[in-house]
C-alpha cells in the first residue's frame, strides 16, 4: 500500500469518531454469564443515583434453578464468579446455582482444605448471589423511550432489601389485609415503581431507600407476553468446566503469608503446591456453597457496565447465612 494522503478524507474520519461514539459502552471482550446477544431487549446495568424501576413479571423456564416451568417469578437468581481469567470474566457458579461441579468452587475448595483462612482466598473463587429481572427504567425520557430492559444487580445490595421492604407488617394475632405477605410490586395490574438510591463505589456501594410508589398504569399485554415468552433462564450461559479451570490454574495467593503472622498460609501455600506438583485432582465440590455474596463495584456512570472494572477481590462481603440462598 503506497502512501496517499487523500485518503485521511473528512468523511472517513467523521465516520470513526462516529463509530467510536456508538460503541463507547461496549464492554470489550470481558464475557458475562448472560448471552447478551441473544436477550430479547437491552440489558441494563445502573451505577449510582436515584432510580425508578418497574419489575414485569416472567415465567421460569426450562433452566431455571429451583421452579417449575411456567412458574411465575420477578427475578431469576443464580450465582457467578467475577473475574476470572485475564478479562476478568463472570461465569455461572454450576455449584451454588445447582449443585453441579463448578470448577471456581473447586479451587476455592482445595485451598480451604489446604487450610487457607476464608479471608484470604480470592474472592473470584468464591461465588455471589446475583439478581436477573425484566425492568422497565423511568429514570429518565431516554430510559423511558427503551422500554423493556433486563436488569442485573447483586442480591446483597437490591433483591435482599427489596424483599425485605416488600414485606408488609402485620401485628402479633391479626391476619394481613388482604391475605397477601408480601406487596406484590411486580403485578402487571396493581403493581408500583420501586425507587432506591444507589450510592457509593466498590467496597462502599450500596442501595438506600427502598421506596414504592403505586403505578399508575397497567403493564401492556405485549410486554407480558415478551417476557412469558422469553424465561430469563434460557439466556444463561453455562460454561465450560475445563476452560474455567485453566483459567484459575494460577499461582497460589499469598495474601496471609505476606501480612505476616500466617504460617498456617505459609504452609498450606507449600501444601497446595506440592499436590499440584504431584498431580493431584483437586477435591470434589461439596454441593451448593451459597452464602457468599459480595457487593459488585458499580463504574462511574449511571447505566455503564457495572462490573467491568470491578476489582473482584476487594468487594467481599461476609456475614449472610447460607441459608439466605433459598430463592424468593
Ligand atoms: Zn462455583
Amino acid at each position: 500500500m503506497s502512501f496517499n494522503r487523500n485518503v485521511f478524507t473528512d468523511k472517513a474520519l467523521s465516520d470513526a469518531a462516529q463509530q467510536s461514539y456508538e460503541t463507547r459502552d461496549d464492554r470489550g471482550n470481558r464475557r458475562t454469564y448472560i448471552d447478551i446477544e441473544a436477550l430479547p431487549v437491552p440489558l441494563l446495568r445502573i451505577g449510582n443515583g436515584e432510580h425508578y424501576i418497574d419489575h414485569i413479571p416472567t415465567v421460569a423456564g426450562e433452566n431455571h434453578p429451583s421452579k417449575a416451568p411456567g412458574t411465575p417469578i420477578y427475578v431469576l437468581l443464580v450465582f457467578s464468579h467475577t473475574g476470572l481469567g485475564p478479562n476478568r470474566d463472570d461465569f455461572l457458579c454450576m455449584a451454588a446455582t445447582y449443585g453441579k461441579p463448578c470448577a471456581a468452587c473447586d479451587r476455592r475448595n482445595m485451598l480451604l482444605d489446604a487450610g487457607f483462612d476464608w479471608n484470604d482466598i480470592p474472592q473470584k473463587y468464591k461465588s455471589s448471589k446475583r439478581g436477573v429481572y425484566y425492568v422497565l427504567c423511568r429514570d429518565n425520557q431516554k430510559m423511558v423511550e427503551t422500554g423493556l430492559q433486563v436488569m442485573e444487580l447483586s442480591h446483597y445490595l437490591y433483591e435482599h432489601n427489596l424483599s425485605e421492604q416488600a414485606k408488609i407488617p402485620v401485628l402479633p394475632g391479626e391476619s394481613p389485609e388482604g391475605g397477601l405477605g408480601f406487596r406484590p410490586f411486580a403485578s402487571p395490574e396493581h403493581g408500583d415503581t420501586v425507587y432506591f438510591k444507589h450510592v457509593g463505589k466498590q467496597l462502599k456501594s450500596r442501595i438506600e431507600g427502598i421506596q414504592f410508589i403505586p403505578r399508575k398504569f397497567k403493564i401492556p399485554d405485549a410486554m407480558l407476553e415478551t417476557t412469558f415468552n422469553n424465561p430469563l433462564d434460557r439466556f444463561l450461559i453455562f460454561p465450560d468446566q475445563e476452560e474455567i479451570r485453566q483459567l484459575v490454574a494460577e499461582p497460589i495467593p499469598e495474601k496471609g503469608a505476606q501480612q505476616g503472622g500466617s504460617v498456617r498460609a505459609g504452609r498450606a501455600k507449600e501444601a497446595v503446591e506440592a499436590a499440584m506438583q504431584a498431580g493431584a485432582a483437586a477435591p470434589g465440590i461439596g454441593g451448593p456453597a451459597g452464602g457468599d455474596d459480595q457487593i459488585p463495584g458499580p463504574a462511574g456512570a449511571d447505566y455503564d457496565s457495572a462490573d467491568a472494572d470491578a476489582d473482584a477481590d476487594g468487594y467481599f462481603e461476609p456475614g449472610l447465612p447460607p441459608d439466605d440462598d433459598i430463592p424468593f
